[in-house]
């Protein structure tokens, strides 16, 4: 099965298929309507829209969707002819709205012919047959065609606009659609119960299977899905998945008490835990059980009695099954989305935070990063009596260099020194920063004065070695001049005397010719 993602399925070359004007946003529905009915039609007849995988993945969709009807319909003769929950329109669309456009027609002749065949075999005439599964197909073309038009392809049901929208166009609006053609279309060859009755059972099968199999297919269908089975994270997911269904052995082993509603907290659980996908898994094994020992006679449902019992309780079954989609599915998407929003904004704010620390030149910490490290470093020394050093550093003549390399020239330079200093200032477990235009620091914790000179020289020698040249320099080449402070703190000085002793060290190398380092 090929696996897609939100974000790589619409940069496949589908998307240049797509007619300019579907993606602008304002032109009219129907306008997108019957350009989106175009490109189905054209791509269909595409040799390149059928690599071998694509084919592969047809006979599949073919597969599942005769199986599934099949089983389908054991399920409902098992429950005297109730269609409990109809699986094939959920899972024909979940694997359909997943594909390119250009397939969707193909997959819509396979869903029909598989769900066609499997009601001639259970012994079905083919003019009732093709009409049901007409019916059914009704579903699954309305809401892809509906949906792509109004909410964009891919569907993203983890967005509760679309999940809202997948609700309300195929789970409520389809289903019920489908629904009423089915019924009508199945009364005109058999006769059975009212219309309306017909209806009713029907369209709560379907309902159920499309707003249960749809998001599963689709979900199933992206990695993220598979993230809460990793390794790592099985056993809460399991621990999790076994509270609704614990509950829902103990709620459904008893008969005498209508406990159904202390399903609640144990969905919520999982909505907390797992989001929307651990909730699709979560109702579709409650649905399953809920419906299974409810046909089999056991459960809370049993304190329904008298005519039709068992289609009532199955109703009632059905509706809760309904409700608790109606109301996790969104909670479970805006859980997420919340989610999302807490990540995205803790990034943004890392971000941000890193921004206002890092020079945007050089990549190095900035002053106020600088201040910051030589704070803690001097209180650390204070607190150890140990000795902490800094090397101030100054650009030679660095207007000069301006003046010939020009701005964009001497920017680069200053990148080239900066990397030059940082890769020194590592080797010795230093901090390197920029502090100023053409000035930088390196903070040397516990550093002998003489070792700390022996670095200053270093990077003096490391930057001439970059033979930059600058005309106002004696040798010719870009040159730096540094000044080194080394002190144990003592109680009533503080960071910024450490500084300033650096600081007048650069100043009196500046003062003997520059290119040299001078301690203070
Ligand atoms: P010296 O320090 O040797 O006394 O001479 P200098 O020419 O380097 O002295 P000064 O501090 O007066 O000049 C520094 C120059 O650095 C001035 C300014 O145009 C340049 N400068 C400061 N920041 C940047 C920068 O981000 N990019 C570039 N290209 N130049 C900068
Ligand atoms: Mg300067
Ligand atoms: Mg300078």
């Amino acid at each position: 099965m090929e696996i897609i993602s939100p974000s790589s399925a619409s940069t496949s070359q589908d998307q240049s298929l797509s007619p300019p004007h579907l993606s602008v946003s304002g032109s009219k529905p129907q306008t997108e309507m019957v350009a989106l009915l175009g490109e189905i039609w054209q791509g269909c007849w595409r040799s390149d829209s059928w690599p071998g995988a694509a084919a592969i993945r047809l006979a599949s969709v073919f597969t599942l969707a005769a199986v599934s009807s099949w089983m389908g319909i054991v399920l409902s003769h098992q429950s005297e002819g109730i269609a409990t929950i109809w699986l094939s329109n959920g899972i024909v669309f979940g694997l359909l709205i997943t594909q390119p456009k250009r397939r969707w027609l193909a997959y819509f002749i396979a869903g029909l012919t598989a769900d066609t065949l499997a009601d001639v075999l259970w012994g079905d005439p083919f003019r009732l047959a093709f009409g049901v599964s007409l019916a059914n197909s009704f579903e699954v073309v309305a809401s892809s065609l509906l949906l792509t038009v109004w909410l964009g392809w891919p569907l993203d049901l983890s967005k509760r606009r679309s999940l809202v929208g997948f609700l309300l166009v195929s789970v409520v609006g389809a289903a019920a659609l489908t629904s009423a053609l089915g019924a009508s279309w199945t009364l005109l060859f058999v006769p059975g119960p009212p219309w309306w009755q017909m209806f009713r059972t029907w369209y709560l099968g379907d309902l159920l299977g499309m707003a249960i199999l749809a998001p599963l297919i689709i979900m199933v269908q992206r990695p993220a899905f598979f993230s809460m089975f990793e390794r790592s994270r099985l056993p809460h997911t399991l621990l999790v998945l076994c509270a609704p269904v614990v509950i829902t052995v103990l709620v459904f082993t008893n008969s005498r008490d209508p406990l159904i509603f202390f399903l609640f907290p144990a969905f919520l659980l999982v909505a907390f835990r797992l989001g929307l996908p651990g909730t699709v898994v979560n109702i579709l094994l409650v649905t399953l059980m809920a419906i299974g020992f409810t046909v089999k006679g056991h459960g809370p449902l049993m304190l329904i009695a008298g005519e039709h019992m068992l289609l009532h309780r199955i109703v009632i079954a059905q509706i809760f099954a309904a409700v608790a989609i109606f109301t996790m599915f969104p909670v479970a998407a805006l859980l997420e989305e919340k989610e999302d929003l807490k990540n995205s904004l803790a990034a943004s704010e890392a971000k941000f935070r890193n921004l206002a620390l890092v020079d945007a030149l050089t990549g190095l910490p900035n002053r106020r990063a600088f201040n910051l490290q030589l704070e803690s470093a001097w209180t650390d020394a204070l607190a150890d009596g140990e000795l902490v050093a800094l090397l101030l550093l100054d650009v030679d003549q660095f207007k000069q260099y301006n003046d010939v390399a020009g701005h964009v020239g001497g920017d680069a330079c200053l990148r080239s020194i900066a990397e030059v200093i940082a890769a020194i200032a590592e080797t010795v477990n230093g901090i390197a920063a920029r502090i100023g235009g053409e000035e930088f620091a390196v903070i040397l914790p516990r550093i002998p004065q003489a070792r700390a000179r022996e670095v200053a020289e270093e990077i003096r020698h490391a930057v001439a070695d970059l033979a930059l040249l600058n005309p106002a320099s004696p040798c010719g080449i870009q040159t730096v001049s540094l000044g080194v402070a080394v002190r144990v703190p003592l109680n009533g000085q503080n960071s910024i005397d450490l500084m300033r002793w650096a600081d007048q060290a650069l100043y009196s190398a500046k003062l003997s010719g520059r290119n040299q380092v001078a301690c203070g």
